[in-house]
């Protein structure tokens, strides 16, 4: 048993990655920053091991600590079509993972209500009336809410689409300028695409030092030598950059999936973050819906607790069936490689204004903008997934 900490609070956050913390700062700016809060992790959170990009119009509630920001974005297609886009009313940022723990860790350690546990957690489980956490320092009680980021699907179910994202990029430093820093790359798929959607994307901190970043949508992890070799060989032959060093490693899998997802196990636990849902299925992108969801989340305990009612909690927020749907749709278009990805991308971005295609992927448009959109791509492959969704009755 934890000698130094309570065993019972009111919420309990399981896993401080990019949700519990944003959960726990944005509860630290309610007026639920009073009630007992412990975080459980069990890394101490220092290190670079993420960097979060997004676009808004907002200002972010992370501004002071974004690290780049830009105005434009290069976008390079097929058929060698190549933009540099103004993005108006949106501006792209970047966030390392290693300020936003450095920020939001301190800060909320001012509030002596929150607490923090450097722990593995085992296991979670969740009465009508409470929930506890199993962890190899102990076990903890929460009386209001288990916050879960740490359960994670294994998107498995047969009939729903299930695509990984997955990467590798290098931090990398060169001797000569060799990066315009106003001009980051979103999308190069000027590499061999090998029947799957891959693409690089490279985010200038100065003109000698950049990510570059060599992504695919696949349903199959690739060995680390193809990782590697893609980069060098992108570096190389696209970058035309030939003496450089690595000064950084990032690489992940994120799960791009139309599967339901368990949000509230049993009344007391609600998952949060990848293991909520929280990522967009035909993007991977989750950093900005888990601010938006998460902010809805704390609005609604908020009003919970003023109102003295039980919160209504009716899901992972994503309740939106259309885009759902449309989620679905290409998902099941790549995956059946109806059409090729880079193509698709490639319409959107050289047949719209480049801000209403983010906004689209955003999840900010109408129906009517959305179709207007979709005009953009080829419809056969489109209707053809949309009937393959339907017939499997996932809608
Ligand atoms: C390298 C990388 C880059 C990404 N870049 C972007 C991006 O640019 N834009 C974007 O929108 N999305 C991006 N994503 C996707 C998504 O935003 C991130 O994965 C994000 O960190 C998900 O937040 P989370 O809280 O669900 O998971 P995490 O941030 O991974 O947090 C989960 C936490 O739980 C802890 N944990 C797990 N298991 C246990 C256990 N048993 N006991 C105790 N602690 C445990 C972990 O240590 C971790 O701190 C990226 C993902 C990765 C992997």
């Amino acid at each position: 048993m934890n000698q130094t900490l309570p065993n019972t609070y009111q919420y309990i956050i399981a896993g401080g990655g990019m949700a519990g913390l944003s959960l726990a700062f944005y509860l630290n700016k309610s007026l639920l920053k009073n009630e007992s809060i412990l975080i459980i992790d069990r890394d101490v959170k220092q290190a670079n091991d993420h960097t979060w990009c997004f676009w808004e119009k907002e200002v972010s509630p992370f501004e002071d600590i974004i690290y780049r920001k830009w105005n434009g974005l290069w976008f390079y297609g097929k058929e060698d079509f190549a933009r540099f886009m103004d993005i108006e009313e949106y501006t792209y940022k970047m966030l390392r993972g290693e300020d936003f723990y450095q920020y939001i860790i301190p800060l909320l350690k001012q509030n002596p209500n929150i607490s923090f546990l450097q722990a593995d957690i085992e296991k979670i489980n969740g009465t009508t009336t409470s929930a506890e956490v199993l962890t190899n320092k102990g076990t903890f009680i929460a009386n209001g809410f288990v916050f879960d980021s740490i359960t994670v699907s294994s998107f498995n179910k047969p009939n729903y689409h299930n695509m990984l994202q997955h990467f590798k990029g290098w931090i990398i430093e060169t001797a000569q300028p060799s990066f315009e820093p106003q001009k980051p790359t979103l999308f190069d798929f000027r590499i061999a695409q090998q029947n799957e959607c891959r693409f690089v994307y490279v985010l200038p901190h100065s003109t000698t030092k950049a990510l570059v970043e060599f992504t695919v949508f696949s349903d199959n992890l690739l060995d680390e030598a193809s990782y590697n070799n893609a980069l060098k060989q992108y570096i190389q032959e696209v970058l035309k950059i030939d003496d450089y060093r690595i000064t950084e490693i990032e690489s992940g899998v994120i799960p791009m999936s139309d599967e339901p997802q368990v949000i509230s196990p049993s009344p007391k636990v609600i998952r949060i973050g990848t293991a909520g849902g929280y990522v967009k299925a035909s993007t991977g992108y989750s950093f900005q819906r888990s601010q938006r969801f998460l902010q809805k989340l704390v609005s609604d305990l908020a009003l919970a607790h003023t109102t003295n009612k039980p919160i209504v909690f009716q899901g992972n927020f994503n309740t939106n069936r259309w885009k759902a749907l449309l989620d679905s749709i290409l998902l099941n278009v790549m995956l059946h490689k109806r059409m090729p990805a880079d193509m698709i991308f490639t319409k959107l971005f050289q047949s719209n204004r480049p801000a209403d295609v983010l906004k689209f992927l955003d999840e900010d448009s109408t129906i009517w903008q959305d179709i207007l959109l979709m005009q953009s791509v080829p419809t056969l492959p489109f209707i053809m997934g949309a009937k393959s969704v339907v017939s499997a009755k996932l809608y």
